[in-house]
């Protein structure tokens, strides 16, 4: 059976060349970066390379890169690192439609006294910034605002957010998790103070992720007990994974803006196809600012996860909308700030897309998902249509 993989926002494929990369530093090249013999030397020398192409990659200095365990350490290590530097009380700001690995630490660093503000967003998924502005009038501030939304793809314009937010005087976070390899990051242009991304959103593996500290930022460490990344991030480095991670932003530089108006163009089409062969079709979040790579779409009278379920019987793969808690299927935190009546966020499919996407494979998603929708509409108990 065909296989077609759009659940690229879940976690990519690693990159043929990324684990090219990698494999030297399983077998010959496995000493320690901090040994002062040659087999730490050896090492080193391609961690820093590594750091140097992540730099790249956004446009950073190498020294202002750390590397991390994943995406989550990055986040957390930013929003409780820049926090406790602080010493005193702060204004936490962020956004309701955050991942859960920055909404949770902020949600804990306001148990232990600190002023949380969590912002709403318009039915399109975009920011008031008359409402962040007021925000930051409270006091002190870090501010974690996402690039790009991880399920309904919906881009924040975070240049005019940070520009807000230092002229206030404000520490600025943003998850680039979903942004990093898919948009064009430059930190010289943007006074951004602290970025995360993560390797296995951008064809490097999973367990391996940065965090850039743009230098004078205070962060305290999360992990104590080593003198790893300048004192920054303690923990023997996991070389081949950075070295992974530096390959996989190297082909990012290399091939990102080709390949996401080839990506953006097959998300198009595969847009277009649903709206016309499927009825009660809603698309979630702002599409004129929206990663080129997603589309949230709901299914108006029919569960998300029986979509899925029959999707995945033909062998293609996306995500819903969903989560299954306490056996009841509570529509994502997401689609509820975006206030997508419940009808209709019950029934969201996320499809998201990568390099190693083809024509193909919409024809074929194309071909199967008109079918299994009016099947599901057909038994469905809120719609018999
Ligand atoms: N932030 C966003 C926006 C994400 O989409 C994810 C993963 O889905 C994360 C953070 C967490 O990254 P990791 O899986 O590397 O911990």
């Amino acid at each position: 059976m065909r296989q077609v993989y759009l659940d690229n926002n879940a976690t990519t494929q690693v990159a043929p060349e990324v684990l090219e990369a990698m494999l030297p530093f399983f077998t010959e090249l496995w000493g320690n970066p901090s040994s002062m013999h040659p087999f730490g030397g050896q090492v080193r020398k391609h961690v820093e390379l590594a750091r140097q192409k992540v730099a790249a990659l956004i446009g950073a200095d190498p020294s202002e890169i750390i590397f991390t365990s994943c995406g989550t350490e990055s986040d957390n290590m930013a929003i409780r690192g820049a926090v406790e530097a602080a010493g005193e009380r702060v204004i936490i700001i962020t956004t309701r439609v955050e991942h859960p690995a920055v909404l949770e630490p902020c949600r804990m660093l306001k148990e232990r006294g600190h002023h949380l503000v969590e912002l709403d967003v318009d039915g399109g998924g975009r920011l008031k910034l008359a409402d962040l502005e007021q925000a930051l009038g409270l006091g002190q501030a870090l501010v974690s605002v996402m690039w790009a939304n991880n399920e309904t793809g919906v881009i924040f314009p975070i240049p005019a957010i940070a520009e807000l937010v230092k002229a206030a005087g404000g520490v600025m976070h943003t998850d680039a998790v979903q942004a990093a390899g898919k948009l064009p990051i430059d930190m010289r242009r943007m006074p951004v103070d602290l970025l995360s991304l993560s390797g296995h959103k951008l064809h490097a593996p999973k367990g391996i992720g940065a965090l850039y500290i743009r230098k004078g930022t205070r962060v305290r460490s999360l992990l104590l007990g080593g003198h790893q990344e300048s004192g920054r991030r303690g923990g023997t480095e996991n070389v081949p994974y950075i070295v992974g991670l530096g390959r996989a932003c190297e082909l990012a530089v290399q091939k990102q803006a080709e390949e996401m108006t080839r990506v953006a163009a097959l998300r198009d089409r595969l847009q277009r196809g649903i709206l016309e062969s499927c009825s009660d079709v809603l698309i979630n979040g702002d599409p004129a600012q929206r990663l080129p790579n997603t589309l949230n779409v709901s299914f108006r009278y029919i569960e998300g996860e029986s979509i899925l379920y029959h999707l995945s019987d033909c062998g293609i793969a996306a995500s819903s909308g969903s989560a299954c808690a306490s056996g009841s299927l509570e529509p994502s935190h997401v689609l509820r700030a975006l206030g997508v009546p419940f009808i209709a966020a019950h029934g969201s499919i996320r499809f998201s897309f990568s390099r190693y996407n083809t024509d193909a494979d919409v024809d074929y998603v194309l071909d199967q998902l008109p079918e299994i929708i009016s099947k599901l509409r057909a038994i469905s108990p809120f719609k018999s249509t």
